[in-house]
């Protein structure tokens, strides 16, 4: 059993510049590898937790979704860092389109997407976190009962270090 840090994606990885959903528009954070090389050193798992309201939106759809994070891994990867698994969020209560548009308790603020990933992984709650820029994101920690950390932007990597010291 292994502790887990849970990434937001956009604000945190990459910038949110509004809905990015391509790879030319990923505008990775400074630090961003070397954080999560810090977090695989740890022993941490690590794992992207995101909402993908612009799929309920209509902009793009899940495939686009799955390929901006298999692109996202192999960056990663290129600079030796390990993205253990991704969780997206595509539904919206009310603009989602079609079957798109509902509750789901995997929206942040909802724990659902970190609650998913402490079951289907061999994760333990204990010493887990995670790093979000926006209140929702600390809002599903704290539903999650792990400890959430607001990046406010900058370095990733000086960001994480600081949390595990
Ligand atoms: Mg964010």
């Amino acid at each position: 059993m292994r502790s887990a840090a849970f990434l937001d994606r956009d604000g945190v990885l990459i910038a949110d510049t509004g809905y990015p959903h391509r790879p030319e528009q990923a505008q990775v954070t400074p630090g961003a590898w070397a954080a999560v090389r810090r977090l695989n050193a740890a022993g941490l798992f690590v794992a992207v937790v995101t909402n993908q309201a612009g799929v309920a939106r209509g902009l793009y759809d899940e495939a686009q979704v799955a390929a901006m994070h298999l692109w996202l891994r192999a960056q990663a990867a290129a600079a030796g860092a390990r993205l253990d698994a991704f969780a997206h969020c595509p539904f919206h209560p009310t603009e989602g389109q079609g079957r798109y548009r509902r509750d789901s308790p995997r929206r942040k603020p909802g724990p659902g997407m970190i609650e998913d990933l402490l079951r289907f992984f061999p994760l333990r709650r204990d010493g887990s976190f995670l790093v979000g820029d926006r209140d929702t994101d600390l809002q599903a920690a704290a539903a999650a009962g792990i400890p959430g950390h607001r990046f406010p932007g900058g370095d990733l990597d000086a960001f994480v270090a600081g949390i595990l010291a």
